[in-house]
C-alpha cells in the first residue's frame, strides 16, 4: 500500500463504497477477493484539469463526459474537476447548469467543477460568492487569449477579492495576453505560419511576468492562487520568489510540458498541429526544472490539461496560420503512467507519485479525505498499480475519442490494471467494466476549509 507519506504492507477491507479497514486484514464470510501481490494499492488519480465537452471553432472537445471519463478510467483516474465555462452573456449559474447536463448519466467517475469566468457582467461578486454552496470553490481566469476570454487585471482583483471573502481559490492561465497576441502579429507580417512559431509567440518571459503579476494582484487582496500549467523555469523563478516572501500561491504544471519541447512543434508537413497548447512546450532544461519542482513540492501537482481537438478536424483550421491553431491536446488516459515515469527514471519516490496525482490535489481543491488518500472512512477509490506492466503508449490502445496521442511510440513502465471508484470495480486488468452513470458530483470545500478540517485530522493525516 502506497500513501502519500509511506509503503507498507496491508490489506484493505471495503464495505459500501468506503475503507473501513487496513492491516491484516480477515476477510469476512461472502467477500470477494482481490489478490494485489506485485502491485501497489494507490488512492484513485484526481484530475484536476480537464476540458470536456467544451464548444469552440463551431465544434466541441473531442472527449465528452462518457468517453472522457472512460479513458481516464482506463488510466487510473477516478475523480476529475472539470472547467465549466461560462458564455458571454451568460451568468455563472446557468455555466454550472449546463455542465451537470454535460456529466448527469454520462460519467464513468465522480466529478467537479471549476468556474471559468469570461464576462465580469453587472452584479458577478455576488455570483462568484454563491458558487461554493454549489460546491464550486474554484474560479479560473484567464490573462491570455485577448478579445476572447482575457480578463485585465482589475477583473482579476475583483474575482481575487470574492474568493478571498466566500472561501474560494483562483486559478489562473498565467501569459501577456496583449505581448502573446502583439508577437504572434508581428510574426504572421513576417510570414511566420507554419506551427513552431506557436512557441515563438509566446516564450517564458510571456508566462513569466503574469505569473509574478497574478501572484502581486493575489499577494494585494491576500487571497490564495493556483496557477494552472507552469511550464519553465522563468516562471519556477517567481514562484520561489513568492513563497520566499510567504505568498499563499500554488501552481501545478501539465504531463506534456514533462515530456515535449518546442522542437515537437517542428515536425514534418502540419503534424506539430498536434503540439500546439498553450502555454507553448518549452525545452528539455525546461522540463528537469519541473520534475525537480515536483520533487521539491515546489509544484504541487501534474493535471492533462485535457482540451483534444481532432488532428483531421479543428486541428486543420490553422493549416495556413498558426493562431488559428485550436490550442489543447488529450492526455486524461496517459497521466497517471507518465507521472510514473518520474518514479521509474529515479526523479522521485512512490509516495511522491500519488501525493502528485492523487493526495495534493484532494488537498488543494477540498476533497480531502474523502478522496485521495488510502484511509478508513475514505471513499473506496483505489487502483491497483502494477509497475512492472509495460509497453509502448499507442492511438490504438487508448479510450479517447480524439485522433491522436502526444505520445505515440513512447515506451513505459507501470499501469493500472485494476481501478474501483467507491468500491465498485470499473476497470478489470485494463479493461473498462463499469457503467456510464455511476460517477458522481462532488462537492467541493473551499481552501480555509479544508486547511482547517487537516489541522483538526492532525499532523500524522496532513
Ligand atoms: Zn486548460
Amino acid at each position: 500500500m502506497v500513501t502519500a507519506a509511506e509503503t507498507y504492507p496491508a490489506s484493505l477491507l471495503v464495505a459500501d463504497g468506503k475503507i473501513v479497514e487496513i492491516g491484516a486484514v480477515a476477510s469476512p464470510a461472502g467477500a470477494q477477493e482481490i489478490d494485489a501481490a506485485g502491485c501497489y494499492l494507490i488512492p484513485g488519480g484526481i484530475d484536476v484539469h480537464t476540458h470536456l465537452d467544451t464548444p469552440d471553432f463551431n465544434a466541441r472537445t473531442a472527449d465528452d463526459y462518457a468517453t472522457g471519463t472512460v479513458a481516464a478510467a482506463c488510466g487510473g483516474t477516478t475523480t476529475i474537476i472539470d472547467f465549466s465555462r461560462q458564455e458571454r452573456g451568460r451568468s455563472l449559474g446557468e455555466a454550472i447548469d449546463t455542465w451537470h447536463e454535460k456529466a448527469r448519466g454520462k460519467s464513468a467517475i465522480d466529478y467537479g467543477f471549476h468556474i471559468i469566468v469570461i464576462d465580469m457582467y453587472e452584479g458577478i461578486e455576488h455570483d462568484l460568492r454563491r458558487l461554493p454552496e454549489l460546491g464550486v470553490t474554484s474560479f479560473k481566469l484567464f490573462m491570455a487569449y485577448r478579445g476572447l476570454s482575457m480578463v485585465d487585471d482589475r477583473a482579476l482583483l475583483t474575482a481575487l477579492d470574492a474568493a478571498r471573502e466566500c472561501d474560494a481559490l483562483v486559478m489562473v492561465h498565467a501569459e501577456n495576453g496583449d505581448a502573446a497576441d502583439y508577437l504572434q502579429k508581428r510574426l504572421l507580417s513576417e510570414g511566420k505560419r507554419a506551427p513552431k512559431y506557436h512557441a515563438q509567440s509566446r516564450p517564458p518571459r510571456v508566462e513569466a511576468e503574469a505569473t509574478a503579476r497574478a501572484i502581486a494582484l493575489a499577494e494585494l487582496v491576500g487571497a490564495p492562487l493556483y496557477v494552472v500549467h507552469l511550464t519553465c523555469r522563468e516562471a519556477l523563478d517567481e514562484l520561489r520568489r513568492a513563497r520566499l516572501r510567504n505568498a499563499d500561491v500554488l501552481a501545478e504544471t501539465c504531463t506534456q510540458y514533462l515530456y515535449l519541447t518546442a522542437a515537437d512543434l517542428d515536425r514534418p508537413g502540419f503534424e506539430g498541429a498536434k503540439y500546439v497548447f498553450t502555454p507553448p512546450a518549452r525545452s528539455v532544461e525546461d522540463q528537469e526544472a519541473l520534475w525537480a519542482a515536483l520533487n521539491r513540492g515546489e509544484l504541487v501537482t501534474v493535471s492533462s490539461d485535457h482540451a483534444p481537438w481532432n488532428y483531421g478536424g479543428e486541428k486543420q483550421l490553422g493549416r495556413d496560420n498558426f493562431t488559428l491553431i485550436p490550442n489543447g491536446a488529450p492526455g486524461i488516459e496517459e497521466r497517471m503512467t507518465m507521472v510514473h515515469g518520474g518514479v521509474s527514471a529515479g526523479r522521485f519516490d512512490l509516495n511522491r507519485f500519488v501525493d502528485i496525482t492523487a493526495t495534493g490535489p484532494a488537498k488543494i481543491f477540498g476533497l480531502y479525505p474523502q478522496k485521495g488518500c488510502l484511509a478508513v472512512g475514505a471513499d473506496a477509490d483505489i487502483v491497483v498499480w502494477d509497475p512492472q506492466a509495460s509497453g509502448v503508449i499507442t492511438q490504438e490502445r487508448l479510450h479517447h475519442a480524439v485522433d491522436y496521442t502526444l505520445y505515440e511510440g513512447c515506451e513505459f513502465r507501470g499501469a493500472p490494471r485494476h481501478v474501483f471508484l467507491r468500491g465498485k470495480q470499473i476497470v478489470q486488468n485494463g479493461r473498462y467494466i463499469g457503467e456510464a452513470g455511476y460517477g458522481r458530483y462532488v462537492k467541493r470545500r473551499g481552501p480555509r476549509a479544508q486547511r482547517r478540517l487537516m489541522a483538526a485530522l492532525g499532523p500524522g493525516r496532513s
